[in-house]
This record gives C-alpha cells, sequence and structure tokens, in this order.
C-alpha cells in the first residue's frame, strides 16, 4: 500500500494511504501522556500494522472508531486485546452493514479484513483525564459519528465530519443540516488550534465557519 507518515505536531501522526482514486485516507496515532490513542484503522490488517509502528510501545493502546464506514474500521481485529471505543449506533452499523461494505468494497481491502466491533462503547461523552483526551457525539455526516478532542494541543479529529477536498467542503450528510450545525457549533466552541480529518488536509477553525456560511446558503 502506498503511503505517508507524517507528524502534525509534536506526539501527532498522520498516516495517510493511498488506495481510493482522488482520496487520500487519515488514520491517526496520538502518543498522549498514558496511552496510545489510535483514531480509525482504514482498510484492513496492513493499515493497523502501519498504525502499530507508529506507536510508541512502551504505552498501552487504545483504539476510536469516529464513525461505522468500512475506510474506517477495517484494520478493528489487529487491535483485538485493546479497547476499541465508538458509540453505540457504530457499533450496531458495522454489525449490520459489514456484509454489505465487504461486498461493494471488497477490491479496497489492505491485507486482511475481519468483523470486529468495538467493546467501549458510549451513548454521550467519554473523558480520559489522565491524557486530557474528550470524545463526544457529533452528528453530519453519519447518525453514529463522534469526534475526539485532544485539550491539551487543542487539537480536533473530526473523522468525516468535515469535506474531503476543498471543493467539497460539506461532507456527504446522513443527517438533517439542524443536526451537523449543533456539531460544527460544538467544534467552534472548543477553539480548536488545528482539525484533523479522515480525508481532508489539516485544516484551522475558518474552514468550519466557511462550511456554516455554505450550509446557509
Ligand atoms: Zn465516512
Amino acid at each position: 500500500m502506498n503511503y505517508n507518515v507524517s507528524e502534525v505536531v509534536s506526539g501527532i501522526f498522520c498516516i495517510t494511504q493511498y488506495v481510493l482514486k482522488n482520496c487520500p485516507t487519515n488514520c491517526y496515532v496520538l502518543r498522549a501522556e498514558k496511552y496510545n490513542y489510535i483514531i480509525d484503522t482504514g482498510f484492513g490488517s496492513e493499515s493497523s500494522e502501519i498504525l502499530l509502528r507508529v506507536t510508541d510501545e512502551k504505552k498501552p493502546i487504545r483504539v476510536i472508531n469516529t464513525h461505522f464506514h468500512w475506510d474506517h474500521i477495517w484494520g478493528n481485529h489487529v487491535f483485538k486485546k485493546e479497547e476499541i471505543i465508538s458509540s453505540m449506533k457504530t457499533a450496531q452499523y458495522i454489525d449490520k452493514y459489514w456484509d454489505e461494505m465487504i461486498e461493494l468494497n471488497k477490491k479496497y481491502i489492505r491485507g486482511k479484513a475481519e468483523k470486529f466491533l468495538p467493546n467501549v462503547i458510549s451513548e454521550g461523552e467519554i473523558k480520559f483525564s489522565e491524557d486530557g483526551v474528550l470524545i463526544f457525539p457529533s452528528q453530519g455526516h453519519t447518525k453514529d459519528g463522534i469526534s475526539v478532542f485532544y485539550e491539551r494541543e487543542k487539537i480536533l479529529f473530526v473523522g468525516d465530519n468535515i469535506g474531503d477536498d476543498e471543493i467539497n467542503i460539506v461532507p456527504e450528510l446522513e443527517t438533517d443540516n439542524e443536526a451537523y450545525m449543533k456539531a460544527l457549533k460544538k467544534y467552534l466552541s472548543m477553539d480548536p488550534f488545528l482539525i484533523l480529518s479522515g480525508h481532508n488536509s489539516e485544516k484551522k477553525i475558518d474552514f468550519i465557519l466557511k462550511i456554516l456560511e455554505r450550509l446557509k446558503e
């Protein structure tokens, strides 16, 4: 697989995988004080093995699935022994749509894809105070979406909840605009220094303002 690893800020790594045509896909490794946080697991075991190489081996691992879409979860099974965190709906949707997602997109599997559901699920926020990591519901792109805020550096990971490139700044929305705008306003209230997403390049807060403007048109 073609991929690139870059250190966004100290201790935060973006693993960009070039599998989909004209659409790079990002997973992240956040080396926090106590834990490694792996945000999304990509296209299968090959993605996960790359992510593992970027972790700090002295620290345990927590995995987070931002939403149920296949290009974010197919590497989950490599982390069977770790905590895999998601919303309740993400676990339900992975279970329900697994076969369909494989059938439609199997040519994009890298390594192996094996069904493995998140094992730490929550309807609301999860806070890991020891690392200053907050996980919270954020609908829009999907109904099951969650985002991750690393409070210490004010870095916000939004999954696919912003558009994929400079032209398509609004993502495909499964929810109504109102639910999506609620998530965007929550993002603004956190005043993030950087916004990291599943497909786009790193963004500043003005990108969220632009999306809000576009939604009002
Ligand atoms: Zn998605």
